[in-house]
């Protein structure tokens, strides 16, 4: 089987855990991994949710954090912050420094993101083809009232999420470049060869979302042989991990797994992607022209996560495993 899973950062990689562990051995993983939320800090191009996955596939992740090394320190970190150097808000690990230096040093010399990746999986070895979405530089900026100065201003995702920890209200999100960005190679050609097409239930808005505003992106999955089918990061009327809630609202959408299936919508329909659409037991959806199931959703254990996919198969009318 060829599998294809639209990923962000945390909840994206415990789902490709899933996946990797439902299907076992001799099947053809690709992971689509949002690249809105990088970011160039201290020279650095840092890709918290490439990182993610691969740290976590990899077998290198803070399990207890969800993101960054196991057995991390923070010297570097400290030593900017006697410097006043700035983005003290970002952690920013001595390992994961290493991996920000080779990246950064390999973009410099020319290569894409898409390359500077394939070599930095040569050594976590994740299991899982991990595509980013562009090789083209795309930036989620969120518009606020700066809390400082009052003055309306446009900040790095990053800055909103991790300072603000989204707690000052979004007027916009907006992923700068998209417009301007094709799909990395074997974006396109993955979607068109799959035999099933997941949407991890990873951010609705800045890591589904920004992958499906680069252009190209929507219309293969419309025209993809393969069903698709989209899993609920909201459970219960609230996001299982995080404050996707915040996203959702600055997009004008509630909080509801509904909602969500709604805005995603039908790939029988105007402008949607969706064929099924899983909900966590007990919620309800109504998506006109997608089959909705209730299942449990929560990822807490490995196998949990596994019989997560095996019912988004069974949706799809494939059998993995
Ligand atoms: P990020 O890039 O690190 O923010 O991670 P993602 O965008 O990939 O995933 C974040 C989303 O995962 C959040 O909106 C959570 O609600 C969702 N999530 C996390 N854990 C679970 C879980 O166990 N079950 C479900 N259904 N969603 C989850
Ligand atoms: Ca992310």
């Amino acid at each position: 089987m060829n599998v294809v899973v639209l990923v962000g950062g945390v909840g994206g990689a415990r789902f490709l855990q899933g996946v990797k562990h439902a299907l076992g051995p001799g099947h053809e993983i690709t992971a689509i991994v949002n690249t809105g939320d990088d970011v160039w800090l201290h020279g650095l191009r840092i890709c918290p949710d490439l990182d993610t996955c691969m740290y976590t596939l990899g077998g290198g992740i803070d399990t207890d954090r969800g993101w960054g090394r196991t057995g991390e320190t923070w010297t570097v970190k400290d030593e900017l912050a006697a410097y006043n150097a700035g983005s003290e808000w970002f952690g920013l690990g001595d390992k994961d420094i290493a991996t920000h230096l080779v990246r950064s040093r390999m973009l410099r010399a020319g290569y894409p993101l898409s390359q500077v990746t394939e070599a930095l999986c040569a050594r976590w070895r994740p299991g899982v083809r991990l595509l980013p979405m562009s090789d083209d530089r795309v930036e989620t900026h969120v518009v606020i009232d700066d809390p400082d100065t009052g003055e309306r201003a446009a900040v790095h995702f990053q800055e909103w999420w991790i300072r603000h920890r989204a707690a000052v209200p979004a007027h916009s999100i907006v992923p700068v470049g998209a417009d301007e960005a094709t799909p990395a190679p074997g974006v396109l050609d993955a979607i068109a060869a799959a035999d099933v097409i997941l949407l991890a239930p990873s951010n609705p808005v800045v890591s589904v979302g920004t992958i499906l505003a680069v252009p190209g992106v929507r219309t293969a999955l419309v025209k993809a042989g393969a069903k698709v089918v989209g899993i609920s990061p909201i459970v219960n009327d609230k996001p299982v991990r995080g404050m996707a809630d915040a996203c959702l609202t600055a997009i004008g959408v509630e909080t509801t797994a509904e909602a969500v299936g709604r805005h995603y919508g039908a790939r029988s329909g105007a402008d949607g992607i969706l064929d099924g659409w899983l909900v966590h037991t007990g919620d309800t959806a109504a998506v006109p022209e997608v089959t909705v199931r209730a299942v449990p959703l929560l990822m807490s254990d490995v196998d949990a996560t596994a019989a997560m996919v095996r019912a988004a198969f069974d949706l799809a009318g494939v059998s993995g495993g």
